[in-house]
Order: structure tokens, then C-alpha cells, then sequence
């Protein structure tokens, strides 16, 4: 069963501010529509496939989802949809939402955009989110890799920031996102070290080759059980990214080199995500 662990909510415009949106023609050469609608996101997944969903919150970026609204999505479609809440730790009461996202609204993990709020998710203030997180059994899905937006610093974009904090909570679950695109090299090195972090493959296959070259680099690493499948939908959409990542696994390989191997792009899209990441009760 299809499990995508990176989907969003997004309203537009009360949850993407002028500033996020100015900017996000960056991120796709085609417009693409950043307003989520269940029924379009279930049209292009298989129709036994689960969901992890959140919104996302970064001041810096102007992109601000209430756990409100992802806990009412979620409850709309708990069949399917696993909610996640966020946080920007340089916000005031963030320390609250994190215990009222899990205690009051159910809310199963926590999501991270270090770049996009402008933090480093390694630094000690951050203690009481990681100490929280490992205490209750919430994974952390945290973007890393590159971006569109012009003020979120590339310095916080970084996979080896998650090194730091691997080493000091190893039984946290970890979700790299995006293989931490275009450092993959970097993003493979963090999680091919640490057995509870993985790497989600979301929002990759419109770059065919960095995705081919990304994926055979995990081949050569042996880290191809890190890999978790993911869409960042509405950036793109299930199928699509099941379609890309098949169509760049049958990229014929230069001469003297191994193609990258179908049957573990397979395993890939069927990963049990739920399980690894301890969510797979309830
Ligand atoms: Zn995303």
C-alpha cells in the first residue's frame, strides 16, 4: 500500500502570504495552483493509499497554516489522512502549540521548514522540541534542499544539520525531505549513518536527471530502505510522482555502469512509512 509521507494543506490566499506567493513561480517552470482540494489530491493517489498532511509555518517566508485547520482536513478524511503539525521556532508560543497540537487536536507529528523560518534545527534552544518530540513518539519531517524563496538562508537548507541532532536523539524519527535536493551526496551521508532517519523522495521527478544521478548514488551507498515515498502535493501530485519515478528508473545507465535497480524504485513506492515511523497504531 502507497503510503506518501509529504503532502500539504495550503489555502490560498489565507495561508500563503503575497510575499511566499510573489515567489513561488521559482519553484515550477509551469504555474502550478497552490490551493489544496481533497477531492483532486484523491483523483491522482490509489484509492487505498494513506496521507501524512501538514501545512507548514515560516514567518520569514510569509507562509502561516494554523494546526487548526490541518487537525479539521484531517478529521474530514481520517480514513486516509495522518496529520502533522508545524512549528516556527522563532516565533513566541511555540513551546504551546506543540503540546496543544498533539494533546488537543491529535495531531501524530511534527513538520520543520528550518530554511524557510531561518533556524538551525541543531541549535540547544531547540531542545525542548526534540526532548518533546522523542518523549511522545512524534517523527519530524523536515524540509531540507534548496528553495525559491530569496530570504530563507541557504545555510539552514542543509541535510548535515540533522547529524547533530541524530546524535544527540537517536530513537527520534527523522524524515529528511526532498533527499535535501541538490545536496543529496550530504542528505545520503546523514542518513545512511543513523537507523531512524530517513530520506522522502518528494518533488523531485520534474528533475530527471538530478533525480536519476540522486537515486543512483543511494544505490551505490546501499541506503535504498531510507527512502520513503512522498508528492509535496499540490506542487505535483501522486500519480505523477510515481509516474517520474518509474520513467527515471528505466533511464539507460552509461556503459560499464548499473542502471538504477526497478525493483527497489518498486519497494520504494510500496514502503510501509507508517510502521518505521512509529504510526502505524492508530
Ligand atoms: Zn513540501
Amino acid at each position: 500500500m502507497l503510503v506518501d509521507v509529504h503532502s500539504h494543506l495550503f489555502g490560498c490566499p489565507d495561508h500563503l502570504g503575497p510575499g511566499f506567493l510573489a515567489q513561488a513561480g521559482r519553484a515550477r517552470p509551469d504555474e502550478v495552483d497552490l490551493t489544496v482540494r481533497w477531492e483532486q489530491y484523491a483523483a491522482s493517489a490509489p484509492a487505498d493509499s494513506l496521507a501524512i498532511v501538514f501545512g507548514g509555518k515560516a514567518r520569514l517566508s510569509d507562509l502561516w497554516v494554523d494546526d487548526e485547520s490541518v487537525a479539521a482536513y484531517v478529521a474530514e478524511h481520517s480514513d486516509r489522512l495522518i496529520g502533522f503539525m508545524a512549528l516556527d521556532p522563532t516565533q513566541p508560543g511555540w513551546q504551546e502549540e506543540m503540546r496543544r497540537g498533539h494533546r488537543d487536536l491529535g495531531l501524530r507529528g511534527i513538520k520543520l521548514m528550518p530554511m524557510y523560518a531561518g533556524f538551525d534545527p541543531g541549535d540547544e534552544e531547540l531542545d525542548p522540541l526534540w526532548t518533546y518530540a522523542s518523549d511522545h513518539g512524534l517523527p519530524v519531517l523536515m524540509h531540507t534542499g534548496t528553495t525559491f524563496i530569496s530570504q530563507a538562508p541557504l545555510e539552514y537548507a542543509r541535510p548535515v544539520l540533522a547529524d547533530r541532532v541524530a546524535r544527540r536523539f537517536p530513537e527520534q524519527r527523522l524524515v529528511l525531505a526532498h533527499l535535501g535536493h541538490p545536496y543529496e551526496g550530504e542528505c545520503i551521508a546523514v542518513i545512511r549513518k543513523h537507523s531512524h532517519v530517513y530520506a522522502d523522495v518528494s518533488a523531485l521527478h520534474y528533475r530527471p536527471y538530478q533525480l536519476w544521478r540522486a537515486l543512483m548514488l543511494v544505490q551505490e551507498y546501499g541506503v535504498w530502505d531510507k527512502l520513503l515515498f512522498g508528492s509535496d502535493y499540490p506542487f505535483t501530485t501522486v500519480d505523477d510522482s510515481v509516474a517520474g519515478l518509474r520513467r527515471v528508473a528505466r533511464i539507460p545507465s552509461p556503459a560499464g555502469l548499473h542502471g538504477v535497480d526497478t525493483g527497489e524504485v518498486e519497494s520504494l513506492i510500496a514502503r510501509d512509512a507508517l510502521s518505521l515511523l512509529g504510526l502505524s497504531n492508530g
